[in-house]
């Protein structure tokens, strides 16, 4: 059992890419002697691994420590596909085994599904069920501020589906929920783009938009878990109805499903952004039309989220090959034209493409994360 200090090694450690003793102990105000001692017994019982970055000239390196990627494993399950994918990770977010299972609309019967395939990936990298810490679960809906009900979910056809009881029950391991931006999101903080960022957002492109917001290193999910919505943000007051009964919502604007919608009613001869933005390169002007829309759009909207926010990063998740040509271009200039002049420029924006087992990976991300802002003070 790990004391209060060594639980907050662990946080910084998750936050960093390997820190010297000397770094943790200026952080948390202790002598680099009680520092030493505490990370002795954390390196005895195999959390941790001690790394020599490369010489540079400037002096002996210091000593990084980092937490071993075998310290512990996490099992994530996305359920945004007509396919379950089931990954199990490592503490540095490698996916070690995966598979895919038929996606059982009844909850119960997906939770015995999932129970079903855990021990075959668990033996596939002879890891014992107790190194496994949780599973984390993505789809696309509303979660509730527990992370234990799925309260509704169009895709899913669910309302108030108690999943994470259902899985516990089945699995025996603590079961975490989460919308597929802010699983995301968290994916990014614990191991990727955003890892040292404190403040930043998330911005998901594809058949719909999704975003999800960290602030001072927290995920921030809002009152009943339903922050970052931006679909639905109001850009074009009275413009096309949208899905959730409004009009004029981002997601009728800059969405691929709206892309691909534009494309039909203008009947060109194109089925894909990629094909699209082909189409625009070559003069079409209604391909670069639906593409100035869309990025006008997308960036009006980062533009607003940059003006309440200031995140210090802006993560675009698109699609592969799809999010490259005018409409980056037009987003970007619409970013920086309707943000202050003193902000203009001064927001990095990253972009990650999502892969197919990017939101699997993600769902153990949040397992993960749990496990580690969990971790009692
Ligand atoms: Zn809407």
């Amino acid at each position: 059992m790990l004391n209060a200090h060594q639980q907050q090694i662990l946080r910084l450690l998750v936050a960093s890419h390997g820190m010297s003793r000397t770094a943790i102990a200026e952080k948390m105000k202790l002598s680099k002697a009680a520092i030493s001692t505490l990370i002795k017994t954390m390196l005895q019982a195999g959390l941790l691994e001690e790394s020599v970055p490369a010489n540079t000239g400037q002096g002996r390196p210091s000593v990084l420590l980092k937490m071993r990627a075998d310290s512990a494993y996490f099992l994530g399950a996305s359920l945004l596909d007509e396919d379950v994918c089931l990954v199990l990770i490592d503490m540095h977010g490698h996916i070690l085994a995966s598979t895919t299972l038929t996606r059982d609309p009844t909850p119960a019967r997906l939770a015995e599904a999932i129970a079903a395939a855990i021990p075959g990936l668990l033996a596939q990298q002879q890891i014992s069920p107790d190194q496994l810490i949780g599973l984390g679960v993505t789809l696309s809906g509303f979660v509730d501020e527990h992370q234990a009900v799925c309260v509704q979910s169009a895709l899913l056809g669910w309302q108030q589906v108690p999943l994470a009881a259902l899985l516990q029950a089945q699995t025996g391991l603590e079961i975490t929920l989460e919308n597929d931006a802010k699983a995301l999101a968290v994916s990014e903080k614990m191991f990727g783009v955003a890892k040292k960022a404190r403040n930043f957002s998330l911005i998901s492109h594809g058949d719909g938009i999704g975003s999800a917001h960290f602030f001072a290193g927290q995920l921030h999910r809002g009152a009943h878990g339903g922050a970052g919505e931006i679909a639905h943000c109001t850009i074009e007051p009275g413009g096309r109805p949208c899905r959730c009964g409004k009009r004029g919502c981002l997601d009728t604007l800059a969405s691929l499903t709206a892309i691909r919608e534009s494309m039909r009613e203008n009947a060109l001869p194109c089925h894909s952004l990629i094909e699209l933005e082909q189409l625009a390169m070559k003069g079409n002007s209604a391909a670069i039309a639906i593409l100035h829309q869309a990025g006008q759009a997308l960036g009006l909207a980062i533009a607003s989220l940059i003006q309440m926010t200031d995140p210090e990063l802006i993560v675009i998740a698109h699609q592969p090959d799809a999010f490259e040509g005018l409409l980056k271009t037009v987003m970007l200039q619409a970013i920086d034209s309707h943000v202050l002049p003193a902000i203009v420029g001064k927001t990095p924006l990253s972009s990650i493409v999502i892969q197919p087992e990017s939101w699997a990976r993600a769902a153990a991300s949040v397992a993960a994360y749990r496990f580690i802002v969990q971790l009692p003070d």
